[in-house]
């Protein structure tokens, strides 16, 4: 069963009653640990894309599975559980819990999705560890800088191992040390079996998936496997 699937997947804004097509009839599975990169120019619908993969925009046609579930007829609240048992999510935009501590930032979505305390507890010191955050535990996001709460989040995604893991520039405001740390975590969940889709504009992160989707006015140009002659097939 594909971790996600879109079937002649549509997004047509309304901006003053004039259309804006973003997405054009995409049609699109992505198979267990599968990591996908998706690329294209400003505005050819990327972010639309994975919005509307992870139910955060409406579709205007067209179906979306996850996990072999229907979710594009789900309700708002629908689309709300199914993330939770499901996807996790790096935005450029993290949304931080602000009076909660980093640490419990990370534990929440393990322990909403059922995981026990300790376990918990591990996976976030395990995820903040790899992301040269261990010392930030206590702290609460606003004494964090950007990049800091940038990582925070993708700690967050993470933390429930959810089916899908959806990113949309997800080392967009990150320096190049920590673009490094963001790209050693991503290969490393991605070797332990993590499904990802992402959004990136930099062929250098683009590099670490393992196939290359590009998107042109909203349509799917080209879609293969990358070629990497250290990562042979
Ligand atoms: P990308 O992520 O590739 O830059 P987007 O998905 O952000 O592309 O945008 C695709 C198209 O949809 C663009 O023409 C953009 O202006 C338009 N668009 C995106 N979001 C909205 C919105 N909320 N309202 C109206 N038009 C939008
Ligand atoms: P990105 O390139 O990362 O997708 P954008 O600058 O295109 O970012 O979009 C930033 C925000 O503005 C998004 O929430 C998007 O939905 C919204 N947006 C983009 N284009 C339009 C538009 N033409 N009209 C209204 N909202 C838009």
């Amino acid at each position: 069963v594909p971790v996600v699937r879109a079937v002649n997947l549509v997004k047509i804004y309304q901006t003053g009653g004039l259309p804006v097509p973003a997405v054009r009839g995409v049609d699109l599975r992505v198979e267990p640990g599968e990591f996908v990169a998706v690329m294209g120019p400003s505005g050819s619908g990327k972010s639309t894309l994975v919005h509307m993969l992870g139910g955060l925009d409406t579709r205007t046609s067209g179906e979306i599975w996850v996990d072999g579930e229907r979710a594009d007829t789900l309700t708002e609240s629908g689309w709300a559980i199914l993330r939770r048992r499901k996807i996790g999510f790096v935005f450029q935009f993290f949304n931080l819990v602000a009076n909660m501590t980093v640490a419990d930032n990370v534990e929440l979505p393990a322990l909403l999705g059922g995981s026990s305390p300790r376990h918990a507890r591990e996976r976030r010191e395990y995820l903040l560890g790899e992301l040269g955050l261990s010392g930030k535990a206590d702290a609460s996001p606003a004494q964090l800088s950007g990049g800091e709460q940038q990582r925070v989040a993708l700690a967050r995604a993470l933390a429930n191992q959810p089916r899908l893991l959806l990113a949309d520039e997800p080392t967009g405001n990150l320096d190049s040390r920590n673009t490094r740390d963001v790209l050693r975590l991503l290969g490393e969940v991605h070797r332990q079996g993590q499904t990802i889709v992402m959004v990136t504009h930099d062929a250098r992160v683009a590099a670490l998936a393992d196939r290359l989707i590009t998107l042109l006015d909203g349509e799917i140009a080209d879609d293969g496997a990358i070629a990497s002659p250290r990562r042979p097939k």
